[in-house]
């Protein structure tokens, strides 16, 4: 199918009913930020349910989804096995507050497959950040912790420091010590976080000389989702083991990236040696799960084996981790999955690519696995590689490209700063249907340059 699929516009009044009642109600009338759409403009779909590649509106009005929950839906929407775990799941019982034999069996899966010695269960990627940076306060013994311009490592008050995601419009500061990027973050906390540029090794080495004995954790993005897709250069890999040399603990936040670039995340496919990792997203299977892990003698600190404190009421629980056991079984069973996923999303590139060059709108793609970020502006590919790199883009054309895609029924990331997330349920069809799609809505927009 190659023919443009603009019209009949559908119609979007019962998601604009629904949002009018949830403004009302709720903040903005959303849960998380992004999901209003507010850097691209116009009223949110709100989405009444999802199988396999597609969601289907309030209006009934069926789209291809590109977000993917933002990640944790790696093998599409309403899987048989994962349904089939958590309804199996749900027939013993919703939570316990006491440990079950799933919670030991994902724990089993997640240490076999990543390596690491011991692995704690929270419900979210920000409970995993957060609880891993006191961890590795509570073992060093140190205050301060590094992070990089445009990752994003979840809410926590330490950690809205020059944060990427929803807030990629607060920008500014000097390297080094930086300002909070949220109101209702003390100075004081910002104080203690440190910030440096990615992919940048001088400036991380000349911070770590000069502050490396107070710093007790390096946090980052393995490959960077929440500023749009970045990819480390090796030099920067190299520069970041070697924080260690200066006895802080190196972070990986595999929230984004794991069991996604490849059953061991970014940490199996560039090579990473971390003294801790964080997961989130896939690891839940589309239930709310977070998880840290590292080697015994760090992650023994943590209580009640060790001083550092973390609980939760509802952390393990069982329907969460059936979905998150399922899901990682099915991965771990088809090996062939994530060089599908590749194939994909380097086509999905591609076409993007002369889709924008036929056209003559300028656009730069980062591409890694299954996640990719079109950037709208002229930089040469792979030349995209910190914050400062992805904000020079052209937000307003992506957000016309974005609604003229919508329009087209393809559910693209609402916000030039977000990676998509291609799912196995993505196949030739839907492939076909986006790249056509693509076509329209570039030649659309380089006939208004
Ligand atoms: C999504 C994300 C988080 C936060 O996870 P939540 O479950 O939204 O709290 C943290 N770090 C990274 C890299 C993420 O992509």
């Amino acid at each position: 199918m190659t023919t443009d699929t603009l019209s009949p516009a559908p119609t979007t009044a019962q998601s604009e009913a629904l949002f009018a009642r949830a403004r009302a109600v709720t903040p903005g009338g959303v849960n998380s930020p992004v999901r209003a759409f507010r850097s691209v403009g116009g009223s949110p779909r709100f989405i009444r349910e999802a199988h396999g590649a597609y969601l289907t509106d309030a209006d009934g009005t069926r789209l291809l989804d590109y977000i993917g929950s933002w990640g944790p839906m790696i093998l599409g929407h309403d899987h048989p096995a994962v349904r089939e775990a958590v309804t199996s799941a749900l027939a013993g019982g919703t939570s316990f507050g006491a440990p079950g034999e799933r919670e030991v069996r994902l724990a089993e899966a997640v240490t076999r497959i990543t390596g690491v010695d011991r692995v704690r269960f929270v419900n979210s990627g920000t409970e995993a950040t957060m609880s891993a940076l006191r961890l590795a306060r509570g073992a060093t013994g140190r205050k301060y912790i590094l992070k990089f311009r445009g990752n994003y490592h979840g809410h926590a008050d330490g950690l809205l420091v020059e944060a990427g995601s929803g807030l990629m419009t607060n920008a500014g500061g000097a390297l080094g010590q930086a300002a909070p990027s949220s109101a209702g973050v003390p100075e004081e906390y910002a104080r203690l976080t440190l910030v440096s540029e990615y992919n940048d090794p001088a400036a991380l080495d000349a911070l770590m000389q000069e502050r490396g004995v107070d710093i007790a954790a390096v946090i980052f993005e393995p490959v960077v989702g929440n500023a749009g897709v970045l990819i480390p250069t090796p030099e920067f890999l190299a520069a970041l083991h070697r924080v260690r040399e200066h006895g802080a603990l190196l972070i990986a936040d595999e929230v984004m990236t794991g069991f996604r670039l490849s059953l061991r995340g970014a940490t199996g496919l560039l090579g990473l040696r971390p003294d801790l990792i964080c997961w989130g997203k896939i690891i839940g299977g589309g239930l709310p799960v977070g998880a840290y892990g590292g080697r015994a003698d760090v992650m023994d600190h943590v209580s009640p084996q060790g001083p550092v404190y973390q609980a939760g009421t509802l952390s393990g629980n069982p329907l969460a981790m059936a979905a998150g056991l399922a899901t990682l079984e099915v991965l771990e069973g088809d090996p062939g999955l994530y060089g599908r996923l590749d194939t994909y999303t380097a086509q999905l590139a591609d076409g993007l690519r002369a889709a924008a060059r036929e056209a003559g709108v300028p656009l730069s793609v980062n591409r890694i696995g299954s996640m990719l970020t079109a950037f709208h502006q002229e930089a040469p590919d792979g030349a995209i590689r910190s914050y400062a790199d992805a904000a020079r883009s052209d937000t307003a054309a992506f957000a016309a490209w974005f609604q003229q895609m919508l329009a087209r029924g393809i559910y693209w990331a609402p916000s030039q700063f977000e990676s998509i997330f291609v799912g196995a349920a993505h196949g030739d069809a839907e492939l076909e249907q986006t790249l056509a799609a693509a076509r329209a809505a570039y030649a659309g927009l380089g006939g208004q340059a």
